[in-house]
């Protein structure tokens, strides 16, 4: 299902750079909400965000100021002209943050899971124009992801957009959330008008790998980031290790690469066709090789047939497995790449293989 958007809401206040939404991951203090908006103010940002109602993982954490913080982010909004957003997570919070005028709202992480959840919250906005941001379900699941832009989308809501913030894993990985970019990209490709927004916080964890995975999302094409950013992070409330000063946050931006869509480069334009025309080519070998391997899979399918022979050798899947990725390595192609395009031929030769198996006399 595709979704209709409204395509004269402009997220962005300057096309060529990305949007920039930054904040505190929570609300705490009036001073601590107006203060870092005013100092977030000379960096540029287009959306200030903050936390008002926390969902933590384990109880007894900090759970968030509650309704006095949508004062303190009115009047953050009232000092320094920049719109606010914050997290709302059933129809209470809609309702609260209605009332104090919030720009934007997002739907967090733990709340998109949940399609009950997710459509009382479009339920309770049906009728009202107001901006959406949705981040990606904790777990790695597209379709849920999907689900929750079309129950918002059908309730009338137009102004959407994606948060992507990794997903949960049980492993432990050097990211507090693994990004799995396959998942948003495949988003981007079902949905190609939806604005994406990476949240390098949530995925990172810490401060380190905060710029290298704003600059990896800005080479994806992603039309934003969502940075966490707090006056004085070591004393934050709720994700400390992730919180950057607004100073730090400006020297991230500006080691931010941002490269152009394409170019109108004469020399550019001829190598890059005579590059994809190499590739053209190249498929159209694969293709042929593709279609001789399962020619021959038919062969090996008739002569089994004939004598009587199952199709399935394991023994001899094992061998193909440990042969193939060995000389792909060699050859410098990543041993997950070639089990993953083994298997996808193998599939499909034990399908032509069946496809002539004759039924036993
Ligand atoms: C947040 O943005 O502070 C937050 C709680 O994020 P998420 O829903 O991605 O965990
Ligand atoms: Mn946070």
């Amino acid at each position: 299902m595709s979704i209709n958007l409204d395509k004269k809401f402009n997220w962005y206040n300057n096309k060529q750079t990305p949007l920039l939404i930054a904040g505190p991951c929570s609300a705490e203090s009036k001073e601590q909400v107006i203060n870092t908006a005013k100092k977030l103010k000379k960096e540029n940002i287009n959306i200030y965000r903050a936390g008002i109602w926390k969902p933590r993982t384990r109880p007894g954490s900090f759970e968030g100021v509650g309704s006095i913080g949508l004062e303190w982010l009115k009047e953050a909004k009232q000092q320094t002209g920049i719109p606010v957003a914050t997290e709302v997570a059933n129809t209470y919070h809609v309702d609260q943050a209605l009332k104090a005028d919030i720009d934007v709202l997002w739907i967090g992480a733990r709340t998109s899971v949940n399609p009950f959840a997710v459509q009382e919250i479009a339920d309770a906005l049906a009728g009202i124009d107001i901006p959406v941001m949705i981040k990606n379900p904790v777990n790695p699941d597209l379709s849920l992801w999907l689900g929750a832009f079309e129950r918002f989308n059908k309730v009338g809501i137009k102004k959407l957009a994606a948060i992507h913030r990794g997903f949960s894993t049980h492993e432990k990985t050097i990211f507090r959330n693994k990004p799995q970019w396959q998942i948003p990209i495949e988003l981007k490709k079902r949905m190609p008008e939806l604005p994406i927004i990476c949240d390098p916080s949530h995925i990172a964890g810490n401060r380190e790998l905060l710029y290298k995975i704003s600059q990896k999302a800005i080479d994806l094409n992603f039309n934003g980031l969502m940075l966490e950013s707090h006056i004085n992070p070591n004393l934050a409330l709720s994700d400390k290790n992730q919180q950057v000063t607004p100073k730090d946050l400006k020297q991230i931006i500006a080691k931010i690469i941002i490269r152009k869509h394409k170019s109108s480069d004469n020399q550019y334009k001829t190598q890059i066709a005579e590059l994809r025309q190499q590739i053209d080519n190249v498929d159209e070998e694969l293709l042929n090789l593709l279609c001789e391997r399962m020619n021959i899979a038919e062969m090996v399918g008739k002569l089994k047939s004939d004598n009587g022979v199952t199709i399935l050798k394991t023994a001899r899947w094992r061998e193909i497995l440990r042969n193939r990725t060995q000389s792909g390595e060699q050859k410098g192609l990543s041993k997950a790449f070639v089990i993953k395009l083994l298997k996808a031929i193998h599939q499909e030769s034990i399908n032509r293989q069946a496809s002539v198996m004759e039924p036993l006399n």
